[in-house]
């Protein structure tokens, strides 16, 4: 299934739009609601170690790929509702990542970009 953002958006709008709920999504509370659905995706992982971390990934796939998702939608139309194009946002980030993580300093390490 190869969906656009267009598509996406629309679709999401319209969910929204069924249930009155733009009413509820001022740009405080997606934001609320983005870190308690990266929670719940954190909550998956909660208590194992690094083996039962694998382990649940592929035995609760299903489960992490709805909170991901949960995250995605609540991002999506967040960046909607306050008029930033995600894709754009995603590009323009990423090409300022590549200035503050040059491969020559940032390959196989984990430091953040002022240490480098
Ligand atoms: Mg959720």
């Amino acid at each position: 299934m190869e969906l656009t953002l267009n598509e996406i958006m629309n679709r999401i709008r319209k969910f929204r739009d069924d249930r009155d709920w733009m009413q509820f999504h001022d740009p405080k509370n997606m934001a609320i609601s983005i870190v308690i659905e990266a929670s719940e995706l954190l909550e998956q992982f909660q208590w194992k170690n690094e083996k039962e971390v694998v382990d649940h990934t592929i035995s609760n796939l299903e489960d992490i790929k709805d909170e991901i998702a949960d995250i995605a939608l609540y991002l999506f139309e967040l960046s909607d509702n306050i008029g930033i194009n995600i894709l754009e946002a995603i590009d323009n980030k990423m090409r300022k990542n590549n200035i503050k993580y040059p491969v020559e300093k940032a390959k196989g390490n984990a430091k953040k970009y002022n240490k480098l």
